[in-house]
C-alpha cells in the first residue's frame, strides 16, 4: 500500500538529513511550520513541561482507536494535526510508548486499569466482559470526589462490554447493526462524541475525569469529502486528520474553564495499512500495531501554551497511565499496579528501564493460531511464536531484520523475562457447564471449546497464515460491496485449508442469511461446529439464526442455553426463542439480563415489549398491564435507537389493539420508511387506511406491498389488495 511506502521514504530523509546537503531544507521547513504555528519560536521558550501535581484538577483522557504511532505530524506522519501538535509543543510527547495488546477492549482495558491483559483477564473483543469490581481510573476518580464521564465513539467499547463502573455517564449511543461485526462495527463519528463530551464538561460543577474514544481510524477509511479530497490516495490519513479537527472544540473548552486540566492522548493501538503482510490490525504485533502517540499535556486558563515541551524517548507503556494520573492528582500510588507515575521521568528525563509485555490473542481464540505474546526490554523486541523474532528498534524500527538466529543468546535471554509474565493459556470465555456440553452432544455437536491446546508448529504461526487472513479480508470486502457470490467462493476456499477457522464460518453463515438462505446459513455454521472449530461465537450466531428465522426454537433454546450470562446477543436470541415457545416468563427474565448488562440497548428493550404483546395476543384474558407493558418498552426502545423498525411495527400493534388507530397508522408509515421491505407492516397500514376511508394513502401503500412481496408470497393478500387498488 502506498502507506508503507511513504513511510520507508519518510525514514531515509530522517536518516539523511543530518549527514549535509539536506540539513539547510529541514531548518526552513521547521522555521516555517512554527511561525505558520503562531508566530514565535516555541521550542525557546518557557519552562519546561512538567506534570501538574494538583488534587483539584480535571483529568481528561483521549483515546484515537486505530491511530498509529506516527501518523501525527508531530510524529512525522503524513497526517495535518494542528491540534494535538499544539499539545504535544508544550507537554509531553513520547516517541517509544507501547501497547500491551492489539484490539480495541483489550487494550483500553489495560489503558483505565494500568493491569496487563492476563491480569485484568480480557483477551479479546468477542466473548469477554470486564470483570466486576475491576478498578479503573473511573472508579478510582470517582471515589475520589470526581464527577466521571466516558464518551466512546465505536462497538467494542458499548456498556455491554463492562467498563461501565465508576462512570456517571456513559455515552454510547451508536446505531444497532446486526450480523457479522467480524470486520465492521457500528461507530458514530468524532464530532458527534465530542459534541457530548463538551456538552458534559458544561455541566460539571467540580472536578471531573473525562474519557473520550473516537473510533473513527477503524476500517473502513471514509472521511468526511473535504479530508477525503486532500487525502485520496490515503484515507486513513483523512480520518487522522479529521480526527484532528473534530477533537479541537474539546480542547478549546478546557481552556475556558477555572480549573487546569491534565491531558492524556494515546491509542489503543496502531494500523499495519499492509506492512508485514497485515491489512489492518489484531493478528501480528508489528511496530505498525503495537507502537502508539502518547501525549500528555495541561491546559490551563492562563497560562496555557506557555511551557516549552519536551520529547521522551524512553521506552513507556499504556500500563503506566494509571499510575502517573494518580501521582498527578496526589493520590497514594497502588503498589499491586505494574506500571509507575511517568511524572519523574517527564521532569529528569531519566528512570529505570520499563520492559514491556505484549500479545495478540484473538486468532489463538477464533482461529486456534499459535497464540502471540512477546516483551520490549530497551530498544529490543522479542516475539514468542513458533518462529521467534527478534529485533533491534533502534537500529531496525520496521522490524525487517529477525535477529532470532544470529543473536540466540539475546533471544534467549528475552525470553526469560518474557517467562517472567503469566504464560498460561488464556482462559477462554464461555466455558459450559456439563449439562451444556452434554445438550449439545444430543444434538450431534462435538464441543470445540476444547481446553487449549499446548503445543503449535510453524504451521500454526500467522507468519505463515497471513494469506489465509488477506482472503478473509478480501472475503469481507466483497460481501460489503455485494459481490457475494464471491465471498462465499473464497470463505469456502478457507474453510477447505483450514478447517478450525471460526470467524469463516461466521462470515459465510453471514452472507447465506443476507441472500436470504436461513437453511445454508444455519447449516454452515453447524458444520463449523463438527469440525472443531472455537464454537462460543459460532453457538450463539447458530442460536440466533434458529431463533430469528423461527424454524425451530427447541434446537435454538437447547443451544443458548448453556451459554454464560454474559453476552447480549446470545440473551437477546434465547429471548426471541422463549418468546417463539410462548414461555413469555423465561423470556422476560432473560431479557432482562441483557438489559442489566446493557441498560440502554436498544433491541433488548424492543424485544421485551414483543414479548408483552405476544404475550398479551396469547393470552385468553388479554390483560391490558400487557399492553400498557409493551407500550413502555418500546417506548424506551425508540428513544434508545429511533432507527429501531421493528420497535415501531410493535408499537403499532400495541397501539391498535388499545384502539388507538390513528397512532398506530403513525407508527407504522415511520417503521415501512426504515424498512421498505417490511411486507407485513406494509399489509398492516394497507388495512387500516382502507378501514379509515383513506383511500389514496392506502393505494400508496398497497401497491408498495405488491413491490416488496415476492408474487409466490402471501398471495391472498396480494389479492385482496390488487381488487382495492383496482376499485
Ligand atoms: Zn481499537
Amino acid at each position: 500500500m502506498s502507506a508503507s511506502r511513504k513511510s520507508a521514504s519518510k525514514n531515509s530523509k530522517a536518516v539523511a538529513a543530518p549527514t549535509g546537503s539536506r540539513l539547510p531544507l529541514l531548518l526552513v521547513a521547521l522555521v516555517v511550520l512554527a511561525v505558520g504555528a503562531g508566530g514565535y519560536f516555541w521550542w525557546q521558550r518557557g519552562p519546561a513541561f512538567v506534570v501538574r501535581r494538583d488534587a483539584d484538577q480535571n483529568i481528561l483522557l483521549v483515546t484515537i482507536d486505530t491511530l498509529r504511532g506516527d501518523a501525527l505530524s508531530s510524529y512525522g506522519g503524513p497526517a495535518e494535526t494542528p491540534h494535538l501538535d499544539a499539545l504535544a509543543r508544550h507537554g509531553a510527547r513520547f516517541t517509544f510508548a507501547h501497547a500491551h495488546a492489539v484490539v480495541t477492549l483489550v487494550s483500553h482495558t489495560s489503558i483505565l486499569s494500568g493491569q496487563l491483559p492476563y491480569e485484568h483477564g480480557v483477551r479479546d473483543n468477542s466473548g469477554y466482559r470486564v470483570k466486576d469490581g475491576t478498578a479503573t481510573l473511573a472508579t478510582r476518580l470517582k471515589a475520589l470526589g470526581f464527577s466521571t464521564g466516558a464518551f466512546v465513539g465505536g462497538f467494542p467499547l458499548a456498556k455491554r462490554f463492562g467498563l461501565t463502573p465508576g462512570f456517571d455517564v456513559y455515552d454510547d449511543q451508536m446505531p444497532e447493526m446486526s450480523g457479522d461485526k467480524t470486520f465492521s462495527m457500528p461507530e458514530r463519528p468524532a464530532n458527534e462524541v465530542v459534541s457530548r463530551a463538551v456538552a458534559w464538561i458544561g455541566q460539571q460543577p467540580g472536578k471531573f475525569f473525562e474519557w473520550v474514544h473516537v473510533f473513527d481510524a477503524h476500517s473502513p477509511y471514509r472521511p468526511p469529502p473535504e479530508f477525503a479530497a486532500k487525502y485520496s490516495a490515503e484515507p486513513y490519513y483523512g480520518e487522522v486528520a479529521w480526527i484532528d479537527q473534530s477533537l479541537g472544540p474539546l480542547f478549546d473548552r478546557l481552556a475556558t474553564l477555572s480549573r487546569p486540566t491534565t491531558v492524556i492522548v494515546t491509542s489503543d493501538h496502531g494500523e499495519s495499512l499492509g506492512e508485514h503482510g497485515e491489512a489492518t490490525h489484531g493478528m501480528f504485533a508489528y511496530e505498525s500495531t503495537l507502537h502508539v502517540p502518547l501525549i500528555i499535556a495541561t491546559v490551563t486558563p492562563r497560562e496555557s501554551r506557555s511551557t516549552r515541551g519536551v520529547v521522551i524517548d524512553a521506552p513507556v507503556r499504556h500500563m503506566d497511565i494509571v499510575p502517573t494520573v494518580l501521582d498527578a492528582i496526589g493520590a497514594p500510588a497502588d503498589t499491586t499496579m505494574p506500571g509507575s507515575s511517568l511524572g519523574d521521568l517527564i521532569r529528569t528525563g531519566r528512570g529505570a528501564d520499563r520492559p514491556s509485555y505484549f500479545e495478540s490473542m484473538t486468532y489463538n481464540l477464533v482461529r486456534g493460531w499459535a497464540p502471540l505474546r512477546g516483551v520490549l526490554v530497551s530498544k529490543d523486541k522479542y516475539i514468542d511464536l513458533p518462529l521467534p523474532e527478534l529485533y533491534d528498534l533502534a537500529s531496525d524500527p520496521k522490524e525487517a531484520q529477525n535477529l532470532a538466529a544470529s543473536k540466540a543468546d539475546r533471544a534467549r535471554v528475552l525470553l526469560g523475562t518474557l517467562k517472567t509474565y503469566n504464560m498460561a493459556p488464556p482462559s477462554r470465555p464461555g466455558r459450559e457447564s456439563a449439562d451444556a456440553v452434554a445438550n449439545l452432544k444430543s444434538l450431534g455437536y462435538i464441543s470445540g471449546s476444547a481446553p487449549a491446546r499446548d503445543h503449535y508448529t510453524d504451521a500454526d504461526d500467522p507468519k505463515n497464515l497471513a494469506g489465509l487472513d488477506r482472503d478473509l479480508h478480501t472475503a469481507s470486502e466483497y460481501s460489503q460491496s455485494g459481490r457475494t457470490q464471491e465471498a462465499i467462493a473464497l470463505l469456502k476456499k478457507v474453510i477447505g485449508m483450514r478447517p478450525d477457522t471460526a470467524d469463516a464460518y461466521m462470515s459465510l453463515s453471514y452472507a447465506y442469511w443476507q441472500l436470504g438462505q436461513p437453511n445454508n446459513a444455519i447449516a454452515t455454521l453447524e458444520g463449523g461446529i463438527k469440525a472443531g472449530a472455537p464454537d462460543r461465537d459460532i453457538r450463539i450466531r447458530l442460536g440466533i439464526y434458529l431463533a430469528e428465522s423461527h424454524t425451530d426454537y427447541q434446537r435454538a433454546i437447547t443451544v443458548l442455553e448453556g451459554l454464560p450470562e454474559s453476552d447480549v446477543e446470545a440473551l437477546s436470541g434465547l429471548g426471541i426463542a422463549y418468546i417463539d415457545a410462548k414461555r413469555f416468563a423465561d423470556a422476560r427474565r432473560t431479557l432482562q439480563k441483557a438489559l442489566v448488562l446493557d441498560p440502554t440497548n436498544g433491541l433488548a428493550l424492543q424485544n421485551l415489549g414483543v414479548n408483552a404483546l405476544s404475550a398479551f395476543e396469547a393470552g385468553g384474558a388479554k390483560d391490558p398491564a400487557l399492553l400498557k407493558e409493551a407500550q413502555d418498552f418500546l417506548t424506551r426502545s425508540l428513544k434508545a435507537d429511533p432507527t429501531l423498525a421493528g420497535a415501531y411495527t410493535a408499537y403499532g400493534v400495541t397501539m391498535s389493539h388499545m384502539g388507538k388507530k390513528g397512532d398506530a397508522i403513525v407508527a407504522w408509515q415511520k417503521a415501512v420508511e426504515l424498512d421498505p421491505s417490511d411486507s407485513n407492516t406494509l399489509y398492516n397500514l394497507w388495512l387500516e387506511l382502507a378501514r379509515a376511508g383513506r383511500r389514496d394513502e392506502a393505494v400508496t401503500y398497497g401497491r408498495q406491498f405488491l413491490v416488496a412481496t415476492p408474487p409466490n408470497f402471501q398471495p391472498q393478500e396480494r389479492a385482496e389488495i390488487a381488487r382495492y387498488i383496482g376499485r
